[in-house]
């Protein structure tokens, strides 16, 4: 069966509009994306279209590529001081340049809607609720419990160490509420196959087309694939694809995010979540 991120993040998005309608003044992102890389630019588009979608006011700064980092953090601390600005997000990679994590630790941990601050990723790995959990493991649970699949007593295999992925999620699902057994693997694990054979639920955030093949997978497992790949096909045309042999792996799993319309719109979903956690909290 497939893990329809789309449809998810589609009602999610729904119950948060209806959310927003009902109160008077509005929640706020500001979206700060450094230099011109193509990439960055559409995510960012995406993420200010979903805000206008649910009713967000987004706040785009763009900022030249040799702008100094002391002149980022100084955007990011008049906005920080900003009352009607609930969430700041800076769009990464940042130019070499830039220590991306002083932009993470500088960005007031109030307005962190993207969960990469040291507090938000220390509350979570601690169990505190009341802190920003990374989008794309935010996304990820909300999928699984939207398909009822059980995390209790299950292995859980993460391949991939990210602290964007893959340290957030295993952070999320070994907390008691969730009772979930996890492993992580990186380039170092050994004997892959092995590992990622006995996973029930095998998340992907490795960044490498098709690498999760079928003869890595469990007999109905549930497989999450993050990655986002862009590919030349034959026809010479670019196309997206995840980490996850899909056309394969699909046959052996019980359940199987797409890529497209899986994760990704889940991650953008779990953005504007978190936005309007933030502006109830003003
Ligand atoms: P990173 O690109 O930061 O890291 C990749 C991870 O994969 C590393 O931990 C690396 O290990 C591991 N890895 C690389 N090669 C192997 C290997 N041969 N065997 C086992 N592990 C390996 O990860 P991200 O989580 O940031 O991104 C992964 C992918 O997910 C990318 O395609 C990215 O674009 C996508 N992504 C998608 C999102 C969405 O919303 N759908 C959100 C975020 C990312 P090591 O640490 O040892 O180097």
């Amino acid at each position: 069966m497939i893990l329809n991120g789309r449809k998810v993040a589609k009602e999610v998005l729904i119950g948060l509009k209806e959310k927003i309608q009902k109160s008077v003044e509005k929640p706020t992102l500001a979206v700060i994306i450094v230099g011109s890389n193509p990439s960055s630019i559409s995510y960012v588009n995406r993420k200010v279209v979903k805000c206008e979608e649910v009713g967000i006011n987004s706040m785009l700064i763009e900022l030249a590529e040799d702008v100094s980092e002391k002149k980022l953090l100084s955007i990011i601390e008049d906005l920080n001081n900003k009352k009607d600005v609930d969430g700041i997000l800076v769009q990464l990679p940042l130019p070499k340049h830039i220590n991306p994590l002083k932009v993470t630790e500088t960005i007031s941990y109030k307005k962190d809607v993207d969960g990469f601050h040291p507090i938000n990723m220390g509350k979570l790995l601690l169990g505190y609720t009341d802190g920003f959990i990374p989008c794309t493991p935010l996304g990820i649970k909300t999928l699984l419990d939207n398909f009822d699949i059980p995390l209790a007593k299950k292995h859980v295999v993460i391949v991939g160490r990210s602290n964007i992925v893959g340290k957030p999620l295993a952070a999320m699902l070994i907390q008691r509420k969730t009772n979930a057994t996890i492993t992580i693997a990186h380039s170092y694990t050994q004997d892959l196959k092995s590992i990622t054979k006995t996973a029930d639920i095998l998340v992907a955030s490795v960044g490498r087309p098709n690498f999760i093949t079928a003869d890595m997978v469990k007999d109905g497992s549930v497989v999450i694939d993050v990655g986002i790949n862009k590919i030349v096909g034959t026809n010479h045309i670019s196309k997206i694809v995840g980490d996850v042999d899909f056309e394969n792996v699909s046959k052996k799993a019980s359940f199987i995010t797409p890529v497209p319309g899986g994760v990704g719109p889940m991650t953008i979903a779990s953005l504007m979540q978190n936005t309007f956690k933030s502006f109830q909290e003003r």
